[in-house]
């Protein structure tokens, strides 16, 4: 049984949530507030997060930032209000894997929830672990090191980054990249498959706009040399 963690300001919105997803069969905790979710983040482990943006307190972009800082690799759901554009491209900055914009069905929410576990919990083969440069990965452990430092990858990016180092010297178009690391059932744009590129860069690569191994092959797609 998978626990989701829900950070959640909005009572009968929580509320609503918790239940359909208790109905699923899903664990769910609810944190009312920034600081209170971070500490059940630590304390209960959940397997995913949803998280609204507007929280009273630190926001939604905070609470993410901090997440990653200290280490949870787990998918993190932002929950944005309609027509927060902006939102979507900084939050992806920060580490969020998805999003949904307010309002949105719980059915939609439920079906990209199974998206996001299914990924991290029955993934293709794993690679096991591979070098490249300074970079050393160990997908099954979901660790990752740069000249021999800690480097935290979110699940998507890992993901992305098997699929291309599985694929390596193929170019593998956005399209594929969109229906292996997110799913079929869902319809993130393609900015958001370059925005996760675009980190993945800035973590692994010595200069991310010289990348070396995290190539993009123009009009095409992207290709791993390596
Ligand atoms: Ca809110």
């Amino acid at each position: 049984m998978a626990t989701i963690l829900l950070i959640e300001d909005e009572e009968s919105m929580a509320t609503g949530l918790r239940d359909a997803f208790e109905h699923h069969g899903y664990r769910v905790m609810v944190a009312a507030e920034g600081e209170a979710g971070l500490n059940m983040a630590d304390e209960e482990l959940p397997d995913i997060i949803l998280l609204d943006v507007m929280l009273p307190g630190i926001d939604g972009f905070d609470v993410c930032r901090l997440l990653r800082k200290r280490g949870v690799t787990v998918p993190i759901l932002m929950l944005t209000a309609r027509g927060e554009e902006v939102d979507k491209v900084v939050g992806m900055a920060i580490g969020a894997d998805d999003y949904l914009t307010k309002p949105f069905s719980t059915r939609e929410l439920l079906a990209r929830v199974k998206v996001h576990l299914r990924r991290v919990t029955d993934k293709v083969p794993s690679l096991g672990k591979y070098e490249f440069g300074d970079v050393k990965v160990d997908f099954t452990k979901f660790k990752a090191y740069k000249n021999s430092e800690p480097v935290d990858l979110t699940s998507t990016e890992f993901s992305l980054l098997q699929l291309l180092i599985t694929r390596r010297s193929e170019i593998v178009t956005r399209e594929q990249i969109l229906n292996t690391v997110w799913g079929y059932d869902t319809y993130p744009d393609s900015r958001t498959v370059d925005t996760h590129i675009l980190n993945l860069r800035q973590k692994l690569e010595d200069n991310p706009r010289k990348p070396e191994y995290i190539l993009t092959v123009h009009g095409l797609g992207y290709k791993f040399a390596g």
